[in-house]
């Protein structure tokens, strides 16, 4: 066979360069025209991130090298080309949240994320996934349509577990043919490019199950040392079911939530069957508060600027089936009587600006509460 001349080995090195500059481009450029808002990465150059660190960067190729990040992430093709011209190996990375319409899930088997992901699939079924793309380092994101409902980005392993990231807003996936830290390109699984085809919705039990892990982190961060104990178990539960109900969650989610909540606080928990009971029960209440709102009238809006004041945007009160409002003042649920809520009211309408009042104060002393 014939030697291949040191000319020509430089002259192929150089070709298959200009080829990779330019598919970094065309892709960058692909994704912004298909409303993915883009952001140039560093990248790896013979093992090494091409950033002001270099060996010592722990995170290389992987993270922005533009000014301000994923804040500075764009669909706009001018701005697109103006990044790739600049610098034309530069990784590509595709923000997730809203600002794309999307959400992935980041598998990262070094952290056990297969394991996570294996067990996820066999507790809330499959994935049925279009868009699926291959990190070089033997990694995986499956990327979804953006759910309804606002998704936090988690990359602690709180929703899923270990090694099973949810990137959303404020969050980057680096797409291919972006070059992984180990030299491998990051590749997009045969028929299932983001370019080809458009992502699914996360199937329901997956969404529901998100829904729930988020929703719980809230009262939780404010109630972790309240332990509900035998004889209020059942009616602290149905009020946190109340007010879940007011902000509209679904009863898949609200018993999903319900059930973290008797583990954790109920000392010992309730039986499950009693929980799903509470919860077939609570959703069949009317809904109360901001569900129950008409269209930007001043009730609508003093009742907003009431919530949002003194009760949590709306969290921290119900309507129970008791017949009483009942509102969370930080540590517990305390029922309050219906002539103080009045009261907050007419002070609130007295605060509108159209009225010349000034801003409503906040809540009054807890010993108003009967
Ligand atoms: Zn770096």
């Amino acid at each position: 066979m014939k030697k291949i001349s040191g000319s020509t080995r430089t002259m192929i090195s150089r070709s298959l360069q200009d080829d990779k500059r330019a598919s970094l481009k065309n892709a960058a450029v692909s994704y912004a025209k298909k409303g993915f808002a883009v952001v140039p990465m560093h990248t790896v150059k013979n093992g090494v991130c091409t950033c002001h660190k270099g060996k010592a960067c722990k995170n290389p190729g992987k993270h922005p090298a533009n000014m301000n990040g994923v804040k500075g992430a764009s669909a706009r093709v001018s701005q697109v080309c103006e990044w790739w011209d600049a610098n034309p190996l530069a990784n590509i990375g595709i923000a997730t949240g809203s600002v794309s319409g999307i959400i992935a899930l980041d598998v990262d088997p070094r952290n056990g994320g297969d394991e996570t992901l294996r067990s996820n699939i066999q507790s809330l079924g499959r994935l049925n996934c279009s868009t699926i793309s291959r990190t070089g380092g033997a990694g995986s994101h499956y990327i979804f349509r953006m759910p309804k409902f606002d998704v936090r980005k988690d990359s602690g392993g709180k929703v899923f577990g270990p090694g099973l990231d949810l990137m959303s807003d404020g969050a980057i996936i680096i797409a291919p043919p972006s070059v992984h830290a180990c030299g491998r390109m990051y590749t997009w699984k045969a028929g299932a490019s983001l370019l080809a085809k458009s992502p699914t919705r996360l199937p329901k039990r997956w969404r529901v199950h998100i829904r729930s892990m988020q929703a719980v982190a809230k009262p939780l961060s404010t109630s972790t040392s309240d332990e509900i104990v035998t004889g209020s178990r059942n009616d602290a539960l149905t009020r946190l079911a109340g007010a879940w109900q007011n902000t509209g969650m679904p009863p898949d989610a609200m018993l999903a939530a319900l059930l973290v909540e008797n583990k954790r606080r109920c000392k010992p928990p309730l039986d499950e069957s009693e929980v799903a009971k509470i919860v077939k029960s609570v959703s069949k209440m009317p809904v109360n508060g901001r569900g129950a709102a008409s269209k930007g009238d001043l009730a609508e809006r003093v009742m907003r600027l009431l919530l949002d004041q003194d009760f949590g945007g709306g969290d921290h009160l119900i309507y129970s089936t008791d017949g009483r409002f009942w509102m969370f003042n930080g540590r517990h649920w305390d029922a309050i009587q219906e002539s103080w809520l009045r009261g907050r009211v007419l002070s609130t309408v007295q605060g509108l600006p159209e009225r010349g009042g000034p801003p409503p104060q906040p809540s009054l002393a807890r010993s108003q509460h009967c």
